[in-house]
């Protein structure tokens, strides 16, 4: 017997998950979804005002997750726990305290498809659960599923199967090509990456489609559902259309987006915040801490507080030695340089083009 599956879409205070929920609400209306933000008590204040925004755009509240029941703000609860040692990108007890286990503790052992807005110009897979009652679908990219679940799909055990789903929907005048496309087996002259794009190419739908109904025969919450709106759904969304999203319904973009000017031994640049999350989040560079102090220099000087007892938020310098004069001037000196080579080979003049992809961050906390 079908189970009831739960629909439910994080915002994370970055403009990915604000134009996903933008998205689904203007595209997909018959889709019931839930809305949660997990706060971790130190945000920026652009993050809660788009939060509030989202709220009246989309007609419901969004559920704010706790991640602790004490009075203490999450972050520092947990700061208490382990002992002053600050979360890096080799520890991140960050994430896993204040954002996975709290969303996984509001899901419980129900059902839930996790609406994640990976972009379509994006090659990263962001959060997938480990916990098989949860399932990843991306709407903003080509086709919307996980590769764990397109490499289940494709793999040459699979073949007869998959070539039976297409026999059964595929137009008639492309089956032949779907055929020979499926029954060839994945190897190092025909790679998966090479087969998802031969058969994305002849009709993203009916790939969804046989995807949809290979799936009914395995245990994965979007199993339960005898129908979904999306599979139909061949939109693909870049970072353009993102800004187009905020744009047509009338959402302002977060103000750490807004690129200022600055200027540096007669050189100019720009900066600004690329990212969500906490202000003082670890995956920052160099120049977006300065951003920070010459921006926010009260939450520049909160997240000094934090820096004691040897602990500091980056590996080779504290936050008292990055906002001596001549170092500022260094890294943003530094900074011009890398912007202008990065220009060189960037279609676009944005900054958050331009930065998107630079270092690993957490998906859960960006996007
Ligand atoms: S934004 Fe950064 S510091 Fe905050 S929870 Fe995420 S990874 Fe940790």
């Amino acid at each position: 017997m079908s189970r009831k599956v739960r629909h439910v879409l994080g915002i994370s205070g970055g403009k990915d998950s604000a134009a996903l929920a933008m998205y689904m609400r203007t595209h997909h209306l018959e889709i019931d979804m839930e809305y949660y933000f997990s706060d971790t008590g130190k945000e920026l204040n652009e993050t809660y005002e788009l939060i509030q925004e989202l709220e009246s755009f989309l007609g419901k509240k969004i559920i704010r997750l706790e991640a602790n029941s004490s009075h203490k703000n999450p972050f520092d609860h947990y700061l208490d726990i382990y002992n002053g040692f600050l979360p890096s990108s080799m520890a991140r007890w960050c994430t896993q305290k204040l954002k996975l286990e709290p969303f996984e503790r509001w899901i419980g052992n129900d059902l839930a498809i996790s609406y994640v807005g990976i972009r379509d110009d994006e090659d990263r897979e962001g959060y997938v659960s480990t916990k098989s009652n949860i399932q990843s679908i991306f709407p903003f990219r080509k086709h919307i599923w996980s590769l764990e679940i397109l490499h289940k799909v494709l793999h040459n055990s699979n073949r007869d199967k998959i070539a039976s789903l297409f026999t059964e929907i595929a137009a008639p005048e492309l089956l032949d090509r779907y055929i020979e496309i499926v029954l060839e087996p994945q190897s190092p002259k025909y790679l998966f990456s090479q087969k998802l794009k031969d058969l994305l190419q002849l009709s993203i739908s009916t790939f969804n489609r046989v995807v949809f109904d290979f799936l009914k025969d395995e245990n994965y919450p979007i199993s339960n559902l005898n129908e979904y709106s999306l599979l139909n759904n061949e939109d693909n969304v870049d970072i353009k259309k993102v800004f187009q999203l905020f744009k047509d319904n009338g959402i302002k973009i977060p103000g750490y987006y807004d690129e200022i000017e600055f200027e540096v031994n007669g050189q100019k640049g720009v900066y600004n915040r690329s990212r969500s999350g906490c202000f003082f989040c670890f995956y920052q560079r160099k120049i977006e801490w300065i951003w920070l102090y010459e921006r926010h220099q009260d939450l520049f000087r909160k997240a000094q507080q934090y820096e004691k007892d040897g602990y500091s938020w980056m590996d080779n310098e504290t936050l008292e030695q990055i906002i001596q004069p001549e170092r500022i001037a260094q890294i943003k000196l530094d900074y011009i340089a890398t912007l202008q080579k990065k220009l060189i080979k960037n279609k676009s003049n944005k900054l958050v083009d331009i930065l998107a992809d630079d270092v690993e961050v957490c998906a859960n906390c960006f996007i």
